[in-house]
C-alpha cells in the first residue's frame, strides 16, 4: 500500500521545568494508514514524544523547546490540544483515565461532544464504537470503574473514536493487562487500520508484540531515536533482539 505522509516530527526537543530534557532530539514519521510503535524502555521518552505531538505537555509543565510537529505538511505546534482533536489527531493516556461513575456509554459518549456533532451523528459513531468493541455494548449500563482493566483500556479507545480521528496516539496498551486481552486489543487496533484507515501511534514497553502489529518503529533511548526501520527490519535484527527486545 501507498502511505502518504501524515505527520512529521522534526528535530523535537522538549523540556520539564527549566532543565529537565526528557526529548532530546526526536524526529519521526506516521504514514497515512499505517501503524508505528515507539518502543524504548521506560523513562526512554516516549510519553513526552505523545504528549508533545498532542499539545498536552502543559499540564505537567512541560514543553516543547526546539523543532518542529506537521500535520499534512502543515506546522500544527501552535495548536491547543481540543484544536488537534478538530483536526483528527486524538491521544489515549496511559493507564486510561476512564471516569469511574459514568457508565460505560456516558464514557464513550463523552469523547463524542468535542466535535459537537448531532445526536444521529452521535448515535452512529456510538453504533461504529460497538461494532469494533462488542464487549461495551454488554458493559454499556456498567460504571466503568467496576470494569476489567481490558475493558477500561477499550473504553478510552472507544472515547478517542468518537472524535473520528485519523491518528490515534495510544500510550502504552498493554500496561497492566492480562496477555490475551492484550492481544484481543491489538487485533482490534489492526482490523481499524486495515478496515477504517485509522492510523496508530503506539507507544510500547512490550517491543515484541508492537512490532508484531506494527509496519514501522521508532527505538527510543533516553530521548533520541536510537534505531529505526520496518517492523519486519527490526525484529529480525540480532543486535534488536539482544539490546531492545530482552534477547527473547
Ligand atoms: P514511561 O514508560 O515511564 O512512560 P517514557 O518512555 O514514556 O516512560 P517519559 O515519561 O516520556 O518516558 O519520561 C522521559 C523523562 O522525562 C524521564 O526521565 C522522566 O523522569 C522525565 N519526566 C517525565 N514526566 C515528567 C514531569 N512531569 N516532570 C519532570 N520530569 C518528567
Amino acid at each position: 500500500r501507498d502511505h502518504q505522509g501524515l505527520l512529521e516530527v522534526r528535530n523535537v526537543e522538549a523540556l520539564y521545568g527549566q532543565a529537565i530534557l526528557a526529548v532530546r532530539d526526536v524526529s519521526l514519521e506516521v504514514r497515512e494508514g499505517s501503524v508505528v510503535a515507539l518502543l524504548g524502555a521506560n523513562g526512554a521518552g516516549k510519553t513526552t514524544t505523545l504528549k508533545a505531538i498532542s499539545n498536552l505537555l502543559g499540564p505537567a509543565r512541560g514543553r516543547v523547546s526546539r523543532g518542529e510537529i506537521l500535520w499534512q505538511g502543515e506546522s500544527v505546534g501552535n495548536l491547543s490540544a481540543s484544536e488537534l482533536v478538530a483536526r483528527g489527531i486524538v491521544q489515549v493516556l496511559e493507564g486510561r483515565h476512564v471516569f469511574p461513575q459514568l457508565t460505560v456509554e456516558e464514557n464513550i459518549l463523552s469523547g463524542g461532544f468535542v466535535r459537537r456533532p448531532s445526536r444521529i451523528d452521535l448515535k452512529d459513531s456510538l453504533e461504529k464504537v460497538y461494532t469494533w468493541f462488542p464487549r461495551l455494548r454488554d458493559k454499556r449500563t456498567t460504571k466503568a470503574g467496576l470494569t476489567s482493566g481490558g475493558e477500561q483500556q477499550m473504553v478510552a479507545i472507544g472515547r478517542a473514536l468518537m472524535t473520528r480521528p485519523k491518528l490515534v496516539l495510544l500510550d502504552e496498551p498493554s500496561m497492566g493487562l492480562a496477555p490475551i486481552i492484550v492481544q484481543e486489543i491489538f487485533e482490534i487496533i489492526r482490523s481499524l487500520n486495515t478496515e477504517s484507515g485509522v492510523s496508530f501511534l503506539i507507544a510500547e514497553q512490550n517491543a515484541n508484540l508492537a512490532l508484531r502489529y506494527a509496519h514501522h518503529a521508532y527505538i527510543l533511548e533516553t530521548g533520541r531515536v536510537a534505531l529505526s526501520g520496518t517492523a519486519e527490519e527490526l525484529s529480525t535484527r540480532d543486535d534488536v533482539h539482544d539490546f531492545y527486545l530482552g534477547g527473547s
